[in-house]
């Protein structure tokens, strides 16, 4: 395939024969899947399965992140045609990735909502793919990682965040985008001494032992400083990748519900996660995009690149690193 092929090629969400390689369709029209991925429910030797979670229902401000699906993957169709720039290989051109579309729930029983998510992930996991999720808010993170922990025991988090997200939830039954991580490390389902959160710039007395690289010291040592503590704190473990987009600085990222300055900048998040290159990584997310309140539609775009980047790291663990 070339640029060529853009004269006469659309719709690649449902007419791609080939699963993998770079898309060649008008970048402005047809349908859009992520990245111009096949858009099935088929998880036959994939790989890689993106799918969406269009659930907002557990903020604490601003809502939104259920159109943040939509917005990501019309986002990402600019970056179909090339290969993810900075890095010595090309995922989609090497591995099979899908869009798995949206996961269905019953927007008015919320209740049930987060078993029907642990679900859908771990259909995805027994096929043998990968998830990457796009959000939604970052509650969401908490039902996935439920998921990964039955396969793969206690997870090690790596974060990328305003929030800790460990604000105190003593009944352990809130739905709620700020407290689902304290559910997550008090039941066994992240290791705190493994993980890191990258970021924070909000207070938060009790962090329950989970490593922090906050806002001041990440600007201080510096994105590739970062990635390497990073890397040296969850080891060879199984991680899991959770980037709220709040992480990045209002500047970056307008569009989301609890902004607070001081953030990462873009290139900062480029260069920090192309620096984690090399980690035992399982699965991830991007969450927290809401595009109500994107007026530039950049943190659309930037929440495309973090989802790419996110299946850059799982590519680069699949060829074993090399
Ligand atoms: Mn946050
Ligand atoms: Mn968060």
């Amino acid at each position: 395939m070339a640029l060529e092929d853009a004269k006469n090629q659309m719709d690649h969400a449902f007419t791609r024969d080939d699963p993998r390689g770079p898309s060649f369709e008008l970048t402005f029209g047809g349908a859009t899947s992520f990245l111009r991925r096949r858009y099935t429910k088929d998880l036959t030797g994939v790989d890689i399965a993106v799918t969406g979670v269009p659930f907002d229902q557990a903020v604490t401000n601003r809502p939104g992140t259920r159109l943040g699906p939509r917005a990501i993957r019309e986002a990402s169709s600019l970056q179909a045609p090339d290969a993810p720039y900075g890095w010595p290989f090309d995922v989609l051109s090497e591995r099979t990735i899908i869009d798995y579309g949206d996961m269905a729930f019953d927007y008015a029983n919320i209740p049930a909502f987060p078993d029907t998510l642990t679900a859908h992930i771990r259909g995805i996991l027994d096929a043998g793919a990968a998830s990457v999720v796009l959000g939604g808010d970052h509650y969401i993170s908490f039902p996935i990682l439920k998921a990964y922990a039955e396969k793969h025991g206690p997870m090690s988090l790596i974060q990328i965040d305003a929030h800790t997200d460990t604000w105190a939830d003593d009944d352990m039954s809130r739905v709620d985008h700020g407290t689902m991580f304290y559910k997550a490390v008090k039941s066994g389902i992240v290791d705190p001494a493994t993980s890191v959160q990258i970021g924070i710039r909000t207070t938060n007395e009790d962090t329950l032992g989970v490593n922090i690289i906050d806002a001041p010291e990440f600007h201080r040592i510096g994105p590739a400083a970062a990635a390497k503590r990073a890397r040296e704190i969850v080891g060879d473990r199984p991680v899991y990748l959770s980037f709220d987009i709040d992480g990045l600085d209002p500047a970056f990222a307008p569009g989301t519900g609890t902004p607070v300055w001081g953030g990462l900048s873009s290139a900062q998040a480029a260069a920090l996660l192309r620096g984690l290159a090399g980690i035992n990584i399982q699965g991830g997310d991007v969450v927290e995009v809401s595009p109500p309140f994107d007026t530039t539609g950049a943190t659309a775009i930037a929440g495309a690149h973090v989802a790419t980047e996110i299946c850059q790291l799982l590519g680069w663990r699949m060829r074993g690193g090399a």
